[in-house]
């Protein structure tokens, strides 16, 4: 294939890319937005892989080897992946970006035959740098990622003294060894600072997410979602690709629009985010004890959950990480049909940062083709809850919680949420009194006019099923 060709290739897979992005920011284009992605990358492939950069049998041959290996790893994975491990995956794809980064990093270092001589050669040799160190901030990062998202590590916060001092050392570290980096001639003296600065940034990662931890989570996963797009778009100038710089540079820039979205939705500012020590005051953690049960409950059975349903006019389902994990979308689009053909409106609140990844609750309801415009924002819906008879929470917990508003001690205080207490009625759903994500206890539970409904939410939803039709 010619240059001229690949070229031409590249323009097109950039912008489907773009087309790609814009079908994803809305339900209804989801599906065609996933098209126009999968077409680009094929695009991006096969004019990368017959293009001039590969020559040779050899080289084509070992590609095809790793592609083989590769996308049979990510069908395998694909297909195997329970939705409520989905945002564990993304992590782990983001590392592997990060991985990718730093081993191209690495392997064009090696590479003397570039030609590059003068300005040129720093240049390339700054790309290097930069390219390793993002590359090696995403790898550790999004590991640590996986295991708090996995529940394999502490989703709590590790505050180390002198954090901020420890970020700072890591900082001037790293520029200090670029300096030295770029004033050796010799390959493998030049290698020494860079194993030492890949070191640095790697514990950069790991301190900088340890650092991060419950309700600030969300702000993480598209956080290093960006990050993957410039580790991405370093290796495209690593490797003087043109597409791989301008797909890293939109991954990156919707990831950061993301990560300000998220932000915003839980009122908090990016970089006290990135600071870490959510949940505490000052940098002492939160008090002890913050995620005790506080009083009563009143407890309800799944018959009278249906009667309570069947008598009311409007309704509001606001489905948490909970309904993930039971894997109860069907149900509730089963009941959603059920109320709204006896002519009862029934509406959905979603909140920004309900279940584990954003959008995850838009994915799990588009899935059980629950009709998007009964799905409302918060902030559309947060106005109707007076005027509502009975909202069913299923399964969530920290995207309701009265105390974000009403406890200025609340390690969640300031944090927007769905103002479902002001219903007439509301029914949690959930299997014990156990917290959420953030570890905090939540006050709506022991409110006068709320209900529990204890159980898998599946497993209760359907016995309310059984009642609405019996
Ligand atoms: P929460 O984690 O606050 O609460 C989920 C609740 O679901 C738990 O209290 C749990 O209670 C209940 N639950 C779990 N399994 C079941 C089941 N099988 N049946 C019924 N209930 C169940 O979830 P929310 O969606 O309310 O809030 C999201 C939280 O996650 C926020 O703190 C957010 O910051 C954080 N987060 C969000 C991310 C995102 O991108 N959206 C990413 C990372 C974190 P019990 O055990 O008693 O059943």
């Amino acid at each position: 294939m010619s240059v001229g060709l690949v070229t031409i290739s590249y323009i097109i897979a950039t912008i489907l890319f773009i087309k790609s992005l814009g079908g994803l920011s809305n339900p209804e284009s989801s599906r065609q937005g996933n098209y126009f992605g999968i077409a680009g990358m094929t695009i991006a492939i096969l004019a990368t892989v017959f293009g001039p950069q590969v020559s040779g049998i050899g080289s084509l041959l070992t590609i095809v080897i790793c592609m083989a290996v590769g996308g049979s790893v990510g069908i395998y994975a694909a297909v195997k992946v329970k939705m409520t491990e989905m945002p564990e995956l993304v992590a782990l794809m983001h590392s592997l970006v990060g991985l990718a980064a730093v081993l191209v990093g690495y392997a064009t270092f090696i590479d003397t035959n570039t030609g590059f001589v003068g300005a040129e050669k720093t240049i390339h040799e700054v790309e290097i740098f930069v390219g390793v160190l993002i590359g090696a901030v995403t790898f550790s990062g999004s590991l640590i990622a996986f295991g708090k998202l996995a529940g394999k590590i502490s989703g709590k916060p590790l505050l180390l003294p002198a954090r901020h001092f420890l970020n700072l050392a890591l900082l001037i570290g790293s520029i200090v060894l670029g300096k030295w980096f770029l004033n050796v001639e010799d390959v493998q003296i030049g290698l020494i600072p860079l194993l030492l600065m890949t070191v640095l940034a790697l514990l950069f990662g790991i301190h900088m997410v340890m650092a991060i931890g419950g309700a600030d989570m969300p702000v993480v996963v598209s956080m290093l979602n960006s990050y993957s797009g410039w580790a991405a778009a370093a290796t495209g100038f690593m490797l003087s690709n043109d597409l791989l710089i301008v797909t890293g540079a939109l991954v990156g820039s919707s990831g950061a629009i993301l990560s300000y979205i998220m932000c915003r939705a839980m009122n908090r500012h990016f970089l006290s985010v990135i600071a870490g020590g959510f949940g505490t005051d000052g940098g002492t953690p939160a008090a002890a004890g913050s995620a005790e049960p506080q009083g009563e409950v009143q407890p309800i059975s799944a018959q009278d959950t249906a009667e309570l349903l069947k008598e009311s006019h409007h309704v509001i389902i606001v489905p948490g990480y909970g309904m993930a994990v039971a894997q109860a979308q069907h149900t509730v689009y089963e009941i959603t049909k059920f109320l709204r053909d006896q002519g009862i409106e029934v509406r959905f609140g979603i909140h920004p940062v309900a279940g584990r990844m954003p959008g995850h609750m838009n994915v799990l309801l588009a899935e059980a083709k629950v009709p998007y415009d009964i799905v409302l924002e918060m902030d559309e819906i947060n106005e109707d809850f007076p005027e509502t008879d009975v909202v069913m929470v299923i399964g969530a917990n920290d995207i309701v919680n009265p105390a974000a508003q009403d406890d200025p001690n609340s390690p969640i205080a300031g944090m927007p949420v769905l103002e479902v207490w002001k219903a007439k009625t509301s029914i949690v759903m959930k299997r014990s009194m156990a917290s959420g994500y953030a570890g905090v206890d939540n006050p709506l539970f022991y409110k006068d006019n709320n209900r529990m409904l204890f159980g898998d939410a599946k497993k209760m939803l359907d016995e309310v099923l059984v009642s609405l039709k019996g």
